[in-house]
C-alpha cells in the first residue's frame, strides 16, 4: 500500500469534519459548525443572477488564471487596496496558493492564538514553522509581537483582524496601526483573512490592516458568510509583484475558478437589492447573537466567562473549571455539540487557557435556548 505524504500525515485533522457523522443525527444540537443559516440565502437574487448566465458564451471557454476580468475590476474599484487581485475558489484556496507561493519548509509563520483551523493546516501541508503571538480581544500584544518578530525569521503574519474564527476578537485601530507599522519595520508579510468584515452588528468599521500597510500585504476576501458559501469564489488583492507567483501556483492547481460562478456571484452582489439582503442578514445575526447572549448569561454563568461579539458567527466562551475537550465529548451525549478551544492552537504550541466556540448562526431562537440548557446540565453534571 502507498504511504500518504509526511507533510499529509503531519497535518491536523479538522475537529468539526471528524464529528460531522455524530453532529448530523437526528436531534442533535450542533454549536459547533460555522454553519450560514440556510433560510438567509439570498435565493432571489441568486435565481435572477443565474438567469444571465446563458447570455455570453465566453463564460463557457477557459478562462483567464487572475480570474473574470468585470469582477476582478470591481473588486478594485470598490476595495482600492492595492492593484492587483485574483479570484480563488474560496478564500480558502487564497491562502494556500500563498502558503505554496513562499513557503519553504521550515519557514517561520506567525499567527495568533487561537487562530482559524483552516489556517493552520495550510501552513501545516506547507509544512512551516507556525509561531504564535499574544492576543486578547482588542487583538496582538503590540509588545509580545515585536519581540517575536526581533528574535525570530518570520516571513508572513496571517490574522483575522475583525470577528476572528474562533474567538470574535476585533482589533481596535491602535492594534491596526500597531501591527502595520511593525510588518513594515520587520519587512513581514501581512496577511488579512477577512471573511467576517462585512458582518458588524454594532460598534464602527475600522480601516482594514492591508490599507494600513505601507509594506507587503495580502488582503483575502470571501462571499460565504454574506451570499453563499457553495459558489466558492473569494480573492486576494495584493500588489502586482506579489500575486505573480500565485498565478503560477493556481495555473498549476486548478487553471482558473469556475467562470459561471464568478459570473453569478457578481451579478450577485452589484444586485440593487444586495444591500437592503446584507442589511436584514445582519439584523437577523444580531438578533441570534443576543439570544445566544441571554441564554448564557442565565445558564452557564458559573461556568464561563465571555465577552459579547460585536460581529461575526461565534461566542468564545472561556471555561472557569472544565477541560474543553472531555466537556466536548460529554456534550455530545447530551446530544450538543461545541469545538474544544484546544482546536484552535498550533500543534506544537502551549494553550493557554480552556475554551469552547459556539456559533449562533446556525440553529433558530429555541435551538439556541435549548442547546444551552443542555450545556449546562453537561456542565454541572462534570
Ligand atoms: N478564513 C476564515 C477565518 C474562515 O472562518 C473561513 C470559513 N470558515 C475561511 C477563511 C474560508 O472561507 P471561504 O469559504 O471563502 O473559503
Amino acid at each position: 500500500m502507498i504511504e500518504p505524504s509526511q507533510r499529509v500525515q503531519e497535518t491536523k485533522e479538522s475537529y468539526i469534519r471528524n464529528i460531522l457523522k455524530v453532529i448530523q443525527q437526528p436531534g442533535m444540537l450542533s454549536l459547533a459548525g460555522g454553519l450560514p443559516d440556510a433560510s438567509r440565502f439570498p435565493k432571489a437574487i441568486l435565481a435572477q443572477a443565474a438567469q444571465h448566465l446563458a447570455d455570453d458564451p465566453s463564460i463557457y471557454q477557459y478562462g483567464a488564471t487572475e480570474g473574470y476580468a468585470p469582477l476582478r475590476k470591481w473588486l478594485i474599484d470598490s476595495l482600492a487596496l492595492a492593484d492587483d487581485v485574483m479570484v480563488t475558489s474560496g478564500s480558502q484556496q487564497a491562502l494556500d496558493l500563498i502558503a505554496r507561493s513562499y513557503l519553504n519548509p521550515g519557514d517561520q509563520v506567525l499567527c495568533e492564538a487561537p487562530s482559524y483551523l483552516g489556517a493552520l493546516q495550510i501552513f501545516d501541508l506547507a509544512q512551516a514553522k507556525t509561531l504564535t503571538v499574544k492576543s486578547d480581544s482588542t487583538g496582538p500584544d503590540l509588545d509580545h509581537l515585536e519581540s517575536m518578530l526581533s528574535q525570530n525569521q518570520i516571513k508572513l503574519f496571517y490574522a483575522v483582524p475583525d470577528f476572528q474564527n474562533p474567538s470574535s476578537s476585533c482589533w481596535t485601530l491602535e492594534k491596526r496601526q500597531g501591527v502595520a507599522l511593525l510588518c513594515e519595520r520587520f519587512d513581514v508579510a501581512f496577511i488579512e483573512d477577512a471573511p467576517y468584515r462585512e458582518l458588524r452588528y454594532s460598534g464602527e468599521t475600522l480601516p482594514s490592516v492591508s490599507s494600513l500597510c505601507k509594506g507587503q500585504a495580502f488582503y483575502m476576501g470571501s462571499f460565504s458568510k454574506i451570499a453563499t458559501p457553495s459558489m466558492r469564489v473569494g480573492f486576494v488583492m495584493a500588489s502586482q509583484k506579489l500575486l505573480e507567483p500565485l498565478k503560477k501556483v493556481k495555473q498549476a492547481s486548478d487553471l482558473h475558478s469556475a467562470l459561471p460562478m464568478q459570473q453569478m456571484l457578481l451579478a450577485t452582489i452589484t444586485h440593487p437589492e444586495f444591500p437592503a439582503h446584507l442589511e436584514q442578514l445582519k439584523q437577523h445575526y444580531c438578533a441570534r447573537r443576543d439570544v445566544l447572549v441571554d441564554a448564557l448569561n442565565r445558564h452557564l454563568s458559573d461556568w464561563i466567562d465571555f465577552e459579547v461579539p460585536e460581529g461575526g458567527m461565534f461566542v468564545w466562551a472561556k471555561l472557569k473549571q472544565h477541560q474543553a475537550h472531555d466537556l466536548a465529548a460529554k456534550a455530545l451525549d447530551y446530544q450538543v455539540a461545541v469545538v474544544p478551544g484546544d482546536e484552535f492552537w498550533p500543534s506544537d504550541a502551549s494553550i493557554d487557557y480552556q475554551a469552547i466556540r459556539l456559533n449562533f448562526t446556525a440553529l433558530d431562537d429555541a435551538q439556541l435556548e435549548q442547546a444551552v440548557e443542555r450545556l449546562a446540565e453537561v456542565m454541572s453534571n462534570s
